[in-house]
């Protein structure tokens, strides 16, 4: 809900100068790259790329929607040789709105079919049906068992009523892992990559006589790594109602299952294309076991709430400079963090404790 795609990079900080943002690129083999503009944003912009086939271009994900991002895309999508409605088909890695934003727009425009997992499919049926004071409510209510002071739930509120934008264009196609993402005549197959959304989708480019690509998503990056808090209900739960996801755990196996791959080249939704994804793969799980160990030590000193978990924890600037967004995306972090400190016996919940305490095991 909050903070659309953004991104604590706790100790990654990424370069001070940066590099113009890459115009549309000719990436061999019938693969382009269009940048998109997110405006106000540190990632600045979405790489969409677009897969030729024999019906007219598929799209990866469509970008951010305002008339910065329209432009931008029917630029990207001319410089290819292509019209907005010449698109066949928009198959879409997860539902951020730098990713899904313009989905809406260009089946519109084009006909297309907009095709997603079924997991993502569900949360974007949930954020379509829900009113907006129905998920504040809510999500009032679990800052609150999560011990989160007075003053930052006031913030909720005016957070709220800014009204963060919701790619809620529901897909006309389910993208099944394992098998072909659809695109007529390319050897292109989903991977279910769950982690950073419950059903974020890499997609894996592998031809004859060609280099395999694995376009990621927001699922690898070369030097950022991608917020991963607990699931939006109704997937909070797995089975439903049963067992509590573990988002952490998925977003691990998933960058795991990447490294065994071993694809020749990573396109990213953010960032740049690099070769190493084992390299990027080990950083990341490595990453993760240190703030897991840290985060252990600390609840091994007494109980503590989650909101106290994500103050103890190292972030990329001081606690107290970080500003109600980064705080909300901090405290995600933690619980996905504490969550997989329960799930593998690390940690354990108090029970009967208001708001909820934790302690290492
Ligand atoms: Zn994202
Ligand atoms: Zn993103």
């Amino acid at each position: 809900m909050l903070g659309e795609d953004g991104r604590m990079p706790a100790r990654e900080t990424p370069p001070r100068v940066q590099a113009p943002a890459p115009a549309t690129q000719d990436l061999g083999g019938g693969v382009w790259s269009i940048t998109v503009p997110i405006p106000d944003n540190p990632l600045r912009y979405t790489l969409v790329y677009l897969l030729e086939s024999d019906r007219g271009p598929v799209l990866v994900d469509t970008g951010w929607d305002d008339p910065t991002g329209r432009t931008a895309l029917a630029e990207g999508l001319a410089a290819a040789g292509h019209a907005l409605s010449d698109v066949h088909g928009v198959a879409v890695t997860h539902h951020h709105p730098d990713h899904h934003g313009l989905s809406g727009h260009v089946r519109e425009q084009s006909g297309a079919w907009i095709a997603m997992h079924a997991a993502e499919a569900s949360v974007v049926r949930a954020l379509h049906d829900t009113r907006p004071s129905r998920w504040m409510g809510r999500m009032s209510e679990l800052m609150r068992d999560s011990g989160v002071p007075e003053e930052h739930l006031a913030g909720l509120g005016e957070f709220g009523g800014a009204k963060a934008p919701l790619a809620t264009t529901l897909p006309d196609r389910e993208l099944v892992h394992g098998e072909s993402a659809g695109v007529p005549g390319r050897g292109l197959r989903v991977l279910w990559t769950p982690g950073h959304t419950p059903g974020h989708v890499c997609l894996y480019l592998d031809e004859p006589g060609r280099p395999t690509r694995l376009l990621s998503g927001d699922h690898l990056l070369p030097t950022i790594s991608p917020v991963v808090s607990l699931y939006p209900e109704p997937l909070a739960r797995r089975p439903a109602g049963d067992e509590p996801a573990d988002p952490l755990g998925d977003f691990l196996d998933s960058l795991e299952r990447i490294a065994l791959l071993a694809p020749q080249e990573v396109l990213p939704a953010h960032q740049y294309r690099f070769a190493d994804a084992a390299g990027r793969v080990g950083e990341l799980l490595a990453h993760h076991a240190q703030r897991l160990a840290e985060l252990h030590v600390q609840l091994g000193q007494g109980p503590l709430t989650l909101w106290q978990c994500a103050m103890g924890m190292h972030w990329n600037r001081p606690w107290s400079e970080l500003g109600f967004i980064a705080r909300h995306l901090a405290l995600s972090e933690a619980a996905a963090h504490v969550r997989r400190l329960v799930k593998t016996g690390l940690a354990e919940e108090l029970a009967g404790t208001e708001p909820t305490l934790f302690q290492a095991v």
